[in-house]
């Protein structure tokens, strides 16, 4: 696949050795790279279709090398991509020819845990698991897990605003994160909240938190850390359509129930999971829903019949309620080794993300049924249906170019279907490249142009993280004054991807 990026400057690149020089004196020793296999592995994200080697790529250890590294690139008019643990879906770690890629792993160091306010204050680059596993001696864990918490960056969470499973009771990577330092292209340093419970001012917190490394280096983390529930309990729920599912993850939380996690798989993602990890799934039905009910054990065996009458009620073929905690980690098994499964029945698959109204379920999955038929291509869904956060993977495979180019058609399909139905284009795994072309779907001009400025506001030179999000490129002086007259842009020289 291929996507414009803002072309490289050719008087960059002509002082590569000068900046790599001048970066080594900053970050001595083994944390500048500028041979080609030493940044082949930087070359790409989680979202591998796109790769591009970067000029430089920077592996920082202390704050000050951090503001030191940004500072100099700032004077220079360097670009600069921040990148966590490399997992992002949308393509926001992909490095730029003529830029810097700055690595957070090594601030990998949980600096203090603070049982009695609740919160643990983290560098960047702890990976997500880390923190629960920093706190779980003491009966505590952090909430939002992403699938790839094994891997992923707390800072990357940030940048992204993560989510997983278990969001939809406990809330988003935004609703966990109490405090922030962060550093500014400029190298000035700014604190954002802390341990307590609310912030003065703007909720720059809020805007930081989803704002994909464009807007500053997120340096610190404090996050909110949470008590784990007394009991957790799963139900297996088998449907024979993906409407009935679909209509009974509506109707649990019509009902007042916040599951501790609602997830669905349909079908194809069924036989894959059950082929791969032998959860124990039924073969013969549609869709399955796995709900997860948390709290004191009596509350959670009385919602436990409740959704169990709400399922029967929506024509469930299966019932099954974990009995141990062997088997609700059985029931887990499947749903958490979803992804790699489908891997193994096609030789590519394409994970889209995109957030509708829940009871938009059942119309948006009957529809993306048609597609199938419309591109010639399976899909595969797995996903948060409690939040209404898709996550069908397009199987295709990326030797055929024909299959290629429908793929990211049928993608672009999926989402704006999701905008038309009242959703939006992303739901966790942020824009990046991936969907910046189609923010137009769901942004006027006027919208874009306003959160240019907000951008503009940290980093008018442009310089952090360029050519994702935005559709186009401007200058921050432009936007400044640019009135957009019957679609007719100013400045029509500027780079528009
Ligand atoms: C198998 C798999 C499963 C996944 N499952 C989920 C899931 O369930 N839920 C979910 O939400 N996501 C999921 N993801 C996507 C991905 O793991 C998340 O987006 C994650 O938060 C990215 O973290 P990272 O450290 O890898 O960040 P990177 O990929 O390195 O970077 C992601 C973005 O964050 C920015 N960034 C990284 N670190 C910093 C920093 N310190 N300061 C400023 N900006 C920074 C980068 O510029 C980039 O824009 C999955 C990915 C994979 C591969």
């Amino acid at each position: 696949m291929s996507v414009a990026m803002p072309g490289p400057k050719a008087e960059i690149l002509a002082r590569r050795g000068e900046i790599a020089k001048a970066l080594s004196r900053i970050v001595p020793g083994e944390g500048v790279i500028t041979d080609p296999d030493g940044m082949r592995p930087f070359e790409t994200d989680g979202l591998t279709a796109y790769r591009q080697m970067p000029m430089i790529v920077v592996l920082p250890e202390t704050v000050e090398q951090v503001q030191r590294v940004l500072r100099y690139c700032y004077d220079n008019e360097i670009r600069v991509v921040p990148r966590g643990s490399g997992t992002s879906l949308s393509g926001g770690a992909l490095p730029l020819a003529d830029g810097v890629l700055l690595v957070m792993s090594r601030f990998n160091k949980v600096l203090e845990v603070d049982f009695e306010n609740r919160a643990a204050v983290v560098q960047p680059g702890v990976t997500n698991l880390a923190i629960t596993r920093a706190v779980e001696h003491r009966g505590f864990y952090y909430a939002p897990d992403p699938s790839s918490q094994i891997a992923c960056s707390i800072g990357g969470n940030v940048a992204e605003n993560s989510g997983g499973v278990h969001c939809l009771k406990y809330g988003l990577t935004t609703n966990n994160v109490l405090g922030l330092e962060m550093v500014l292209i400029t190298g000035e340093i700014i604190r954002l909240g802390g341990k307590h419970l609310d912030s003065e001012g703007y909720d720059f917190l809020g805007l930081m938190t989803g704002s994909e490394g464009l807007l500053g280096v997120v340096t610190e983390v404090t996050v909110r850390i949470l008590r784990s529930p007394e009991t957790a309990r799963a139900l297996l729920l088998g449907f024979p359509t993906n409407e009935d599912a679909g209509r009974c993850v509506g109707d649990i939380i019509g009902a007042g129930i916040i599951p501790g996690g609602m997830e669905m798989m349909d079908s194809l993602a069924i036989q894959a999971a059950e082929d791969f990890v032998h959860a124990g799934y039924p073969l013969d039905v549609e869709a399955l829903l796995i709900v997860e009910l948390d709290g004191p054990g009596e509350e959670v065996h009385e919602l436990i019949e409740r959704v169990e009458a709400i399922a029967r009620d929506n024509n469930a073929a299966n019932i099954r309620v974990s009995q141990s905690e062997e088997e609700r980690a059985n029931f887990w098994a499947g749903r958490k080794a979803a992804f790699p499964a489908v891997g193994r029945i096609s030789p590519d698959y394409y994970c889209m993300d995109g957030t509708i109204p829940r009871k938009a379920l059942p119309k948006v999955l009957h529809r993306m049924k048609e597609m199938e038929t419309e591109f010639d291509l399976r899909v595969a869904n797995v996903f948060h249906a409690g939040d209404g956060n898709l996550h069908p993977l397009i199987l295709y495979d990326a030797n055929d170019s024909d299959q290629l180019e429908r793929a990211e058609a049928f993608g672009s399909a999926i989402l704006k279907l999701c905008v038309e139905v009242g959703g939006v284009l992303t739901g966790e795994h942020g824009v990046g490249v991936e969907k910046r072309d189609l923010m137009g779907e769901m942004f006027n001009e006027a919208d874009l142009a306003q959160q240019e400025r907000v951008k503009c506001a940290f980093d008018a030179r442009q310089l952090l993280n360029p050519g994702k999000v935005f559709p186009e490129l401007h200058q921050c002086a432009e936007l400044s004054r640019m009135h957009v007259h019957k679609g007719q842009l100013p400045f029509p020289d500027i780079p528009r991807f």
